[in-house]
C-alpha cells in the first residue's frame, strides 16, 4: 500500500524496518532507546550523530546551531516572535495561505506585524515577486512558508531582501527535499512528521548572531538560546523521535544519496503527477506551474459528487489518505522523499483509469 498522507507522513520502509528491528535491543544493549538516559554515552551518540548528519545534508555552514525541540511548528509561530523582537522593530511576513496566516496570527500577540506582500492579491496560486516585497522601517524579520502544504503553492525562488533582515522560514512540509543554501536564512524551522521523522521533534536552525534577541519574559522552554547552550537537553527531549530521525537522515545520506539526488527524485515524481492532471480534462489542480508544490499536489475532480467514489476506490486500490485538507476539500497527494516513484506511478495509473471508468 502506499500512503500519501499530508503528515504525520509515509516513513521509509528501510527505517522502520530498522527501528522495529532494534526496538526491544538496541545494538546489543539489552535495552530499547526509549529506555536510555538521555544523557547516556549511547544517546548522546545517538543525537550527536544524528545532528551531524543533517549538518552533512544540509551543509549547514559554521555559526549556526542545530536544535531539536518539542511543540511542533505550531510553536515556533510563537517562538520566532518571542525570540527576535526582544530590541525592538517591526515582525515582517508574507502571507501565501493557511499556515503563513496562523504564524502571522500568532505573531501579532507578541509585536507590532508588518503584511510585506501577499498572495492573496492573485487567489494564492503564485507567490510575491521579490520587487513586491515591501519591508516595513526597522524589520526585524521577514517570515515565509517555503511550502503551503494545505493551498500546494510553492515559495520559488526564495525571496530577496537586504541581509541586514533575517529571513525567517517555516519549511515543515518541504526540507531535505531538495539541496538548501542555508546561509541565506536567519532561522529555519520545521515540524518533524513529513520528511524528518514522526512527530513529536521539531527541528530549528538559527543563526548565532540571533541568539541574544529574545523578550525577556520568553518561557524558558521557548529561547532558542536555552537549547543552543544545553544541546538541545535542557530538558527531557523526545529521544525515540531523535533517534528515528537520526535513521531518515542516514537513510537520505547512504540509501538516497543525498539532497542533490533527493530534489531530482522528487521533481521526477511531481512532474509526472501534474502532467498527468494536465493532460486530463477530469482533474485540475489551481496553483501556477511555477508555483506548483514538489510535496503537495491538491487537485479536485470535474465533479465532486465522485470524491467519495474516488477515495474509496483509490483505499481498494491500495492508495492511502488522498482526501484534501478539511478547510479545502478535494483530493490532495502528500508526495514527500519517502514516498516511492512506483506510488505516483500507482496513483497516475489509478486516476487514469477512474477517469476513463467515471469520466
Ligand atoms: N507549518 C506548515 C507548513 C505545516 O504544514 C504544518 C502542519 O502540517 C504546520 C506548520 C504545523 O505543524 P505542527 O503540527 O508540527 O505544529
Amino acid at each position: 500500500k502506499y500512503n500519501f498522507c499530508a503528515g504525520p507522513a509515509a516513513l521509509p520502509e528501510s527505517v522502520l524496518q530498522r527501528a522495529r528491528d532494534e526496538m526491544l535491543d538496541w545494538q546489543g544493549k539489552g535495552l530499547s532507546v526509549m529506555e536510555m538516559s538521555h544523557r547516556s554515552p549511547e544517546f548522546t551518540d545517538i543525537a550527536r550523530t544524528a545532528e551531524a548528519d543533517l549538518r552533512e545534508l544540509l551543509q549547514v555552514p559554521e555559526g549556526y546551531k542545530v536544535l531539536f525541540m518539542q511543540g511542533g511548528a505550531s510553536s515556533q509561530f510563537a517562538m520566532v516572535p518571542l525570540n527576535l523582537l526582544g530590541q525592538g522593530g517591526t515582525a515582517n511576513y508574507i502571507h501565501t495561505g493557511i499556515w503563513a496566516k496562523k504564524a502571522i496570527a500568532e505573531g501579532r500577540r507578541y509585536g507590532d506585524v508588518h503584511i510585506a506582500a501577499s498572495a492573496e492579491d492573485n487567489g494564492l496560486t503564485a507567490v510575491p515577486l521579490s520587487s513586491e516585497i515591501h519591508l516595513s522601517d526597522h524589520a526585524a524579520y521577514l517570515h515565509f512558508t517555503s511550502n503551503e502544504t494545505i493551498g500546494g503553492l510553492r515559495y520559488a525562488p526564495t525571496p530577496e531582501v537586504p541581509t541586514s533582515v533575517p529571513l525567517v522560514c517555516d519549511m515543515s512540509s518541504d526540507i531535505l527535499s531538495a539541496p538548501l543554501d542555508v546561509s541565506r536564512y536567519g532561522v529555519i524551522y520545521a515540524g518533524a512528521q513529513k520528511n524528518i521523522g514522526p512527530a513529536g521533534i521539531t527541528l530549528a536552525i538559527i543563526r548565532d548572531d540571533l541568539l541574544d534577541r529574545f523578550k525577556p519574559e520568553t518561557p524558558t522552554m521557548m529561547q532558542y538560546k536555552v537549547f543552543a547552550e544545553n544541546d538541545s537537553m535542557y530538558n527531557t527531549p523526545p529521544t525515540f523521535a531523535w533517534y528515528l530521525s537520526g535513521l531518515v537522515f542516514k537513510w537520505l545520506k547512504e540509501d538516497i544519496g543525498g539532497l542533490e539526488a533527493m530534489g531530482a527524485l522528487n521533481q521526477r515524481k511531481a512532474l509526472k503527477l501534474y502532467a498527468a492532471i494536465d493532460d486530463s480534462d477530469f482533474y485540475t489542480n489551481p496553483i501556477q506551474p511555477a508555483y506548483r508544490s514538489i510535496m503537495n499536489v491538491p487537485f479536485r475532480l470535474a465533479d465532486d459528487r465522485l470524491d467519495q467514489c474516488f477515495l474509496a476506490e483509490a483505499e481498494e486500490a491500495g492508495l492511502l489518505n488522498l482526501k484534501g485538507h478539511r478547510s479545502v476539500g478535494g483530493m490532495r497527494a502528500s508526495i514527500y522523499n519517502a514516498v516511492p516513484e512506483a506510488a505516483v506511478d500507482a496513483l497516475v495509473s489509478f486516476m487514469n483509469d477512474f477517469e476513463r471508468r467515471h469520466g
